[in-house]
């Protein structure tokens, strides 16, 4: 499972560790940490594989004067096969990271391309939260390692308030904030395909924990329709998507406001991380709606 995808996660990450551990000793090869999908020319998902230990997905696009990276990863193994599969493919420099969100699943590998070269970007909520917010992941008293590691989290070079665009020669990349999964979340945009961090998963429950409703409502509506609308989504979690599976995932998220426990069952139990994350994401609506949601706050 995902360090920043739940709760109780320590004893997960360390049941992971040690199967990876037994693999090992039995001389099982570790699984692949992602499947590479060219969505379009020169531009590429790549969707971590479950029980990996890639914890999400990631994806880069190759212009002509450089490469731009979207999220690193959960592990510094997973990110350093990327920059390798990213070697198969360009001789180009890698110029830029872009970091969706301060999540640890999405940053853990930063410092493989910043040794590589490139600019870690990101909202600027991410610089303020990657040292302080992650720590919640692993419960209220983190062990010192866990501690260690969320401080040796690769920061952001640059941050921007709203977006950026960048040019990677005739190849223009839209970087654009959107509300809704933290308060710090970016989109990466080039012609008709959106990566979209966490603001959409496919087909997988999400991680509601810093999550506000409406916004993420107005911003999946954003996605499908009106001038910024898609027709690739590269999600945070769970394959490459449609504009019908946006949907679907939008349904999810109003149903979550008003469905009964079963009514949600029926519908939705076939989805990934079912069983792990309907709970918190019921007590995370409830919590919104009393007003007591505990969200990280801008500067903290
Ligand atoms: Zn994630």
């Amino acid at each position: 499972m995902d360090a920043a995808d739940g709760a109780g996660v320590a004893g997960i990450s360390l049941r992971w560790a040690l199967a990876l551990a037994l693999l090992a000793a039995f001389g099982v090869a570790q699984k692949p940490y992602f499947a590479l999908h060219e969505v379009a020319p020169g531009v590429f998902a790549a969707i971590g594989t479950p029980g990996s230990g890639a914890g999400s997905n990631a994806g880069f696009i190759i212009g002509d004067n450089g490469v731009l990276v979207i999220d690193t990863f959960q592990k510094v193994e997973a990110a350093r096969a990327l920059l390798a599969a990213i070697r198969e493919k360009t001789a180009l420099p890698v110029r830029f990271v872009v970091n969706t969100h301060y999540h640890l699943d999405h940053v853990t590998g930063n410092q493989v391309f910043a040794d590589a070269g490139a600019t870690i970007i990101a909202q600027r909520n991410v610089r303020a939260w990657i040292h302080t917010e992650n720590l919640k992941f692993f419960g209220p008293h983190p062990a010192p390692a866990a501690q260690a590691t969320v401080a040796g989290l690769r920061a952001p070079d640059l941050v921007y308030d709203d977006g950026v665009e960048i040019d990677l020669g005739r190849r223009r990349v839209e970087v654009a904030v959107r509300l809704g999964h933290t308060g710090g979340d970016s989109v990466v945009r080039t012609g008709d395909v959106l990566f979209t961090g966490d603001l959409f998963w496919r087909h997988s429950l999400p991680n509601l924990i810093d999550e506000t409703t409406a916004p993420l409502l107005t911003t999946l509506r954003g996605f499908t329709s009106g001038s910024q609308a898609a027709t690739v989504f590269v999600p945070g979690h769970g394959e490459v998507g449609t504009a019908a599976d946006v949907g679907e995932f939008r349904g999810y998220i109003e149903d979550l406001q008003r469905d009964t426990p079963t009514e949600l069952a029926a519908k939705y139990s076939g989805w990934s991380g079912y069983s792990h994350f309907i709970g918190p994401n019921l007590a995370d609506v409830a919590a919104e709606r009393s007003g007591t949601k505990k969200l990280p706050r801008p500067g903290a």
